[in-house]
């Protein structure tokens, strides 16, 4: 009985500091939005960084051409061949490959990295069939999304602002990641030439808008959280150069770094961010994506068997090993319907090595799984909502003329698999909207859209258009 008040407690208390009422996801919206103004202003203080992609147009569906993409930026890395054949045909034929980056190269030396990253570029290009026409005398080109914050110097450059998600690569920060690239190609003696450097956010946004003329924003909910989305050029006070023709500007928002006093932060975050590789840093993000919810129920049960001996007398040692409860293993113990929660039970004797745990204590688990789940898709929501009210799709127009139709194209590994995940965005986002607003916007699943965008953005920008 005192074991059950104690994991009452507990229970109460992570519920608490986890709550995000509706009333909080708004005003978490407008301190976004906020954010993102002094992003646009170049304020050097701002949260969200604001990038320029310098993609001021996206796909026209002429595209035309064989092209290649890489995807760097989680734990797989991704390569990508496609043949364009312009408005009628549209993708011909297309190719990917994916490959998994071993962990010492995600914190080893750059060189390393790119020359791991280029020797599989070019077994794939190897394996070029003839369903594949690179006109004579032509270089192959390519589309480089990298899922990291860069400073954009033009579509085909940039440098490094700093790692996330468990990078930490030396030597990196600072230097342009295509000259990186290309020097590690050219070690491989691969002729090709990167025509564009695109963020994940913005590669799956030039995919959406391909596939739907209706996609304004991406947001991608996979290892890492980020969106991106389409402004208007005149609404961008620090862009300093012509204004585009389009009249439009794609801005990468970086949002994972935003942080705020409203944002519902426990102890248990708190102690996760400490000891994680950028502490104080990426706060949004280490309360909504895969990389970490895992880890925040972990944390969360590791509390509960000290303090009420959830699992025995004994504290399960397994289970005071950081990262070893990884997302999916939660999203799996998460949707257990089975009367015993049998999926459950097996999951806890394979992570945390307690052969025998009663249907209470799989009731615990799971309750705290949700609470975890839902808080990020929560908050991942309001994001999402936050965007919308930056660029006025938040309501029915005041003119009275009907709202524009809106796409949100939606990507990574969490909201394609975690479903109690994507439904509980998707209903947050309803709410926020309202009933009138929401009946014109969309989340769509973009699966895969980054590379496909990145070789569509590579095709644009090619040095034979
Ligand atoms: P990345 O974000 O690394 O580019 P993905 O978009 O494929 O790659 O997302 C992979 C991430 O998605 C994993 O790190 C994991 O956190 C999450 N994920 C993958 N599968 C599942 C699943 N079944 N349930 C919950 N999360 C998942
Ligand atoms: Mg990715």
């Amino acid at each position: 009985a005192d074991r059950k008040r104690r994991a009452a407690a507990v229970i109460e208390e992570v519920e608490r500091s986890l709550a995000t009422p509706t009333a909080l996801l708004r005003s978490i919206a407008d301190a976004m939005v906020t954010e993102m103004e002094r992003g646009l202003r170049g304020d050097i203080h701002a949260q969200l960084k604001m990038l320029i992609s310098y993609v001021d147009n996206l796909p026209t569906g002429d595209e035309h051409g064989l092209f290649y993409a890489l995807d760097l930026g989680g734990t797989n890395f991704r390569v990508l061949r496609v043949q364009l054949g312009g408005r009628e045909k549209r993708v011909v034929k297309q190719q990917y490959e994916e490959v998994s980056i071993p962990p010492h190269l995600m914190v080893g030396t750059s060189m390393e990295l790119f020359d791991f990253i280029a020797a599989a570029l070019a077994k794939f290009v190897d394996t070029e069939g003839e369903d594949f026409h690179l006109p004579e005398g032509r270089q192959r080109e390519l589309g480089f999304t990298f899922s990291f914050p860069v400073n954009q110097t033009s579509i085909s450059s940039g440098t490094l602002i700093k790692w996330t998600k468990g990078f930490s690569v030396n030597g990196m920060v600072g230097e342009d990641v295509v000259s990186e690239l290309s020097k590690a190609m050219e070690r491989q003696g691969l002729d090709m030439k990167v025509t564009a450097l695109v963020n994940d956010t913005v590669g799956t946004l030039a995919g959406g808008r391909y596939m739907d003329n209706d996609v304004v924003a991406a947001v991608i909910l996979g290892t890492g959280t980020n969106a991106a989305y389409v402004e208007h050029a005149n609404a961008i006070p620090k862009w300093t150069g012509l204004l585009p023709k389009s009249g439009n500007m794609v801005i990468n928002t970086e949002w994972g770094s935003f942080k705020s006093e409203k944002l519902p932060l426990s102890e248990y975050d708190k102690a996760m961010d400490f000891e994680s590789l950028n502490p104080g840093e990426q706060i949004y993000e280490k309360l909504i994506s895969g990389m970490y919810l895992g880890e925040i129920v972990r944390r969360i049960l590791l509390k509960l068997a000290h303090d009420a001996s959830l699992f025995g007398d004994v504290v399960p040692s397994k289970l005071e090993q950081p990262f070893v409860l990884r997302t999916p293993d939660m999203s799996a113990m998460h949707h257990d319907s089975s009367h015993d929660l049998k999926i459950l039970g097996a999951k806890l004797k394979d992570i945390v090595g307690v052969a025998d745990t009663s249907l209470e204590v799989r009731y615990i688990t799971r309750h705290i799984c949700d609470l975890v789940a839902e808080r990020g898709a929560r908050l991942a929501a309001a994001g999402i909502y936050s965007i919308l009210k930056k660029v006025g799709r938040d309501k029915l127009p005041i003119n009275g003329s009907k709202m524009p139709r809106t796409v949100i194209a939606l990507d990574g590994g969490l909201y394609e698999h975690y479903k109690k995940f994507s439904s509980c965005v998707e209903a947050t986002l309803t709410d926020l909207l309202g009933e009138e607003a929401s009946s014109s916007v969309v989340a769509k699943l973009a699966n895969d859209g980054s590379g496909i965008g990145a070789a569509l953005l590579a095709a644009s920008h090619s040095q034979y258009a």
